[in-house]
C-alpha cells in the first residue's frame, strides 16, 4: 500500500499515512484524541465503566491509560521519559505487534517507565519473579509496593 497524504483527525496537519487505518500525525495527538473521547464518554451520568464485549477497539488505550496515570501521580509525564513511555504504551495498545516484538515494546515500556518515574536507572529488572505473568500489572503491583513502604 502506497504512503497517502492525509490530514491529522486531531489538529488537521497534513501527515503522511503509513497505514491506511492511520488518523493522527503522531503519537501526542493520538493520545490527545482518546484523552478527549475518554472526557466525552465520561461527562454523560451514570456511564458504564465496563467496555462492551466485542467493540471495535477493545481495551485499545488500556496500557496507555495506566502509564499516563502512573506519570501523572508522579508528575513526571512531560518528561522525555515520560513521553517516550506512553508512546510505547499506545504502540502497545494499537496491537500492531505480536509475539516477540510485542515482548519488546513491553520491556522497553518498562524499563522507560522505570526511568520516567524514578529519575535513576533501576539495579535490574529481574529481582521479583512476575507475579500474576501480565508485565503490565505486574509492573503497576510493583509500582504500589514500593509506594506502600515509603
Ligand atoms: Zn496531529
Amino acid at each position: 500500500m502506497p504512503l497517502s497524504q492525509r490530514p491529522c483527525d486531531q489538529c488537521g496537519t497534513t501527515y503522511t499515512a503509513t497505514r491506511s487505518t492511520s488518523r493522527y500525525c503522531g503519537a501526542a495527538c493520538r493520545s490527545a484524541a482518546a484523552r478527549e473521547r475518554r472526557a466525552a464518554a465520561s461527562a454523560g451520568p451514570e456511564q458504564a465503566v465496563v467496555e462492551p464485549a466485542g467493540a471495535d477497539e477493545p481495551r485499545r488505550t488500556a496500557v496507555e491509560q495506566m502509564v499516563r496515570k502512573q506519570l501523572d501521580d508522579a508528575h513526571r509525564t512531560d518528561t522525555v521519559d515520560g513521553q517516550s513511555a506512553l508512546a510505547l504504551a499506545i504502540r502497545i495498545d494499537e496491537r500492531q505487534d505480536s509475539g516477540s516484538g510485542l515482548a519488546s515494546l513491553v520491556n522497553a515500556l518498562r524499563a522507560t517507565l522505570s526511568l520516567a518515574l524514578t529519575g535513576v536507572a533501576l539495579p535490574t529488572e529481574d529481582e521479583q519473579p512476575p507475579a500474576t505473568g501480565d508485565p503490565i500489572i505486574d509492573l503497576q503491583e510493583r509500582r504500589e509496593r514500593r509506594r506502600g513502604t515509603s
